[in-house]
C-alpha cells in the first residue's frame, strides 16, 4: 500500500487547492448580501435609467483587465465591471421605456427561480434523472397548447428562445412529410415578407432553403393575402408540384400583424401543407379576450412557437414550441444509445431530450411556473391588456402630432413616420430616429417596409407605462419642432 502514497498525498493537494470551489455558509451569505444589493441599486434606478446608452461602446483596457481569464481577482472588482461596463453600453432591456425590436422584461421571481434551478442543477432533460422538473415543463407546455386551443396528443419543448422554437417545428413539418433529397426541389414552401429572419436561418440549417419559396403578397394591414395563397399553390399544384409548408405570422415583428389564421388553416387543411404558426411575440396574447379574437384560428395550426420571455416577460432564453401530434414531433428528434439504456425504466411522460436537439439543458420551466403560481394569471391578462390599449392610445396621439400611422395595430407594435412638407421623408425620419436614440431614455428602432422607412413603438414589456408613451410623444414633438426649424433656417 505505501507505493501508494505518492498518489494519495498528491490528491490530497489537489483536493486543498481545488476546496474553494466548494462555499462555505459565510461566503454564500456574503455574496447573497452583495448581490442583493447589486440587483436592488438596479432596480431601484431603473425609472431614471436611459433605455439606451450610446456612448462607450469602443471595448477599454478596464475591459481587457476584466476580460482576461485566469488569476482570481476581489468580488467587488467584478460587480464594478458588471456595473460599468455589461449593463451599459447598448440597449437596457429591463428599462420600461425600452420600446424597440420585440422588447423583453425580465420579472424579478424568474431570475429568483433561476437562481434555484441552477443550484439544485436538476438535470431536466430526461425524465428518468429528474421526474419533477420535465413533469412542470411538461404541464406548462400542456397549459400554454390549451391556451392557444389545442387539445389530445400534442407536444412541445421549453427552448432557448423562439429561433430554436421554429427549428424543431420546421424539422418536425420536414420530417413528417417525408421532405429528402428526392423530392425537396418539389416541395414548395409559402410565406411572406413578414417572415421573421429566424425563420430564413431554420430553411438553411434544415437544407430546406433547397425548396420553392413563394412570397405570398400582403394586403394594406401588412397580412398575408390568403386569394394570393390560393392561388400560388394552384398554380404549383398545376404545375406538378407539391405544396409542402406555409408560415403565417401571430404578430409580426416588423409591425405586429396577425395573418387571417383562419382562411390561412381552410387552405392549408385543403391542400394538405404543414401548418406553421410564428406566434414568437403575439402568442401570449391569447391570455386577452382581443388577442383571443384576433388569433382566432391558431389552434389549426400543426406547429406554433411562443416566447415566454417576451410575452411573459421572462428574462431571455426562454421560448416554446407547441406541435399538434406529439407523435410527429417525437419521431422528428428521438434518438437512443447505449450509455442512455436505463433512463427507460420509467415513462409517465416524454422527456424534453427526445423532443429536441438539446440533451443537458437549463431547467427552465421553474423560472416560468414560479411567478405563474406565484401571482396567478391575472397580472399577466392585466399587463397584457394595458400594452393592448398603450399602443391605441399612442397611435391616436401619434396621429394627432402629424405623424402617419398605417395601419391600426394588430396587437401592440405601431409603424409611424412623418412625412414633411419638403424633403425626403425617410431623412426626415432616420433623423428623428437618430436623436430619439442619442436621447436615450426611450429607445424606438425603425424598419424598412416596400422601401419605405419606419419608425416603430413596440410595446410589451410589463415595465412599460402611460408614463414612457408620453415621454416618447413629447421626445417626438421635439424633434418635430427642432428639425422643421432647421428646414426653415435653410430655406
Ligand atoms: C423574437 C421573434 C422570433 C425569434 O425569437 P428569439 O427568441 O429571438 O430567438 C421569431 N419570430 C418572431 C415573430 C419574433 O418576434
Amino acid at each position: 500500500m505505501s507505493s501508494l502514497s505518492p498518489i494519495t498525498n498528491e490528491i490530497e493537494k489537489y483536493e486543498a487547492e481545488s476546496s474553494v470551489l466548494e462555499t462555505s455558509q459565510w461566503d454564500r451569505n456574503n455574496l447573497m448580501r452583495t448581490i442583493l444589493q447589486y440587483s436592488n441599486t438596479f432596480l431601484e434606478n431603473l425609472p431614471d435609467a436611459k433605455a439606451y446608452e450610446h456612448s462607450g461602446y469602443q471595448s477599454t483596457k478596464l475591459d481587457k483587465e476584466a476580460l482576461a481569464i485566469g488569476r482570481p481577482a476581489p468580488m467587488e472588482d467584478l460587480l464594478t465591471f458588471i456595473r460599468q461596463r455589461t449593463d451599459k453600453p447598448g440597449l437596457n432591456a429591463a428599462s420600461g421605456g425600452h420600446l424597440g425590436y420585440i422588447p423583453g422584461g425580465g420579472i424579478f421571481e424568474s431570475a429568483v427561480a433561476d437562481y434555484i434551478a441552477a443550484i439544485t442543477n436538476n438535470y431536466a432533460g430526461v425524465f428518468y434523472a429528474a421526474p419533477g422538473a420535465v413533469r412542470m415543463e411538461n404541464a406548462l407546455i400542456r397549459w400554454a397548447g390549451n391556451l392557444i386551443g389545442y387539445k389530445g396528443r400534442f407536444g412541445g419543448n421549453i427552448t432557448s428562445g423562439g429561433s430554436i422554437a421554429n427549428l424543431i417545428a420546421v424539422t418536425t413539418a420536414r420530417n413528417t412529410h417525408r421532405i429528402t433529397a428526392g423530392n425537396i426541389n418539389s416541395s414548395v414552401i409559402y410565406t411572406t415578407r413578414q417572415m421573421h429572419h429566424s425563420l430564413l436561418k431554420v430553411l438553411k440549417i434544415t437544407g430546406l432553403h433547397e425548396c420553392p419559396l413563394r412570397i405570398v403578397h400582403l394586403d394594406n394591414e401588412f397580412r398575408m393575402d390568403t386569394t394570393h395563397l390560393l392561388a400560388l399553390i394552384q398554380e404549383d399544384e398545376a404545375a406538378g408540384l407539391s405544396p409542402f409548408l406555409v408560415i403565417a405570422n401571430a404578430g409580426s415583428t416588423d409591425v405586429g400583424a396577425v395573418d387571417p389564421l383562419l382562411a390561412i388553416a381552410t387552405v392549408a387543411r385543403q391542400h394538405r401543407l404543414w401548418y406553421h404558426i410564428d406566434a414568437a411575440y403575439g402568442g401570449f396574447f391569447m391570455l386577452t379576450k382581443y388577442g383571443q379574437n384576433v388569433m382566432t384560428g391558431i389552434e389549426q395550426a400543426d406547429s406554433v412557437i411562443l416566447d415566454p420571455h417576451k410575452g411573459l416577460f421572462l428574462p431571455y432564453g426562454t421560448g416554446m414550441v407547441l406541435i399538434r401530434s406529439l407523435a410527429h414531433l417525437k419521431a422528428a428528434f428521438k434518438q437512443d444509445a447505449n450509455y442512455m439504456q436505463d433512463t427507460h425504466a420509467y415513462d409517465e411522460e416524454y422527456s424534453p431530450a427526445d423532443v429536441s436537439p438539446e440533451l443537458s439543458k437549463h431547467f427552465r420551466g421553474l423560472r416560468m411556473w414560479f411567478p405563474l403560481k406565484l401571482h396567478g394569471l391575472e397580472p399577466f391578462r392585466a399587463a397584457l391588456n394595458e400594452k393592448l390599449l398603450l399602443a391605441h392610445y399612442f397611435y391616436f396621439k401619434v396621429k394627432k402630432l402629424g405623424f402617419e400611422a398605417p395601419p391600426f395595430p394588430d396587437l401592440s407594435v405601431v409603424l409611424f413616420r412623418y412625412v414633411p412638407a419638403n424633403g425626403n421623408p425617410d431623412t426626415f425620419n432616420q433623423k428623428i430616429l437618430f436623436h430619439i436614440q442619442q436621447d436615450g431614455h426611450i429607445f424606438i428602432s425603425s424598419t424598412t417596409i416596400e422601401g419605405i422607412f419606419y419608425l416603430r413603438a413596440a410595446i410589451l414589456s410589463f415595465r412599460t407605462h402611460r408614463y414612457h408613451i408620453d415621454q416618447l410623444l413629447k421626445l417626438l414633438q421635439t424633434q418635430l419642432r427642432h428639425l422643421s426649424n432647421e428646414e426653415t433656417l435653410k430655406n
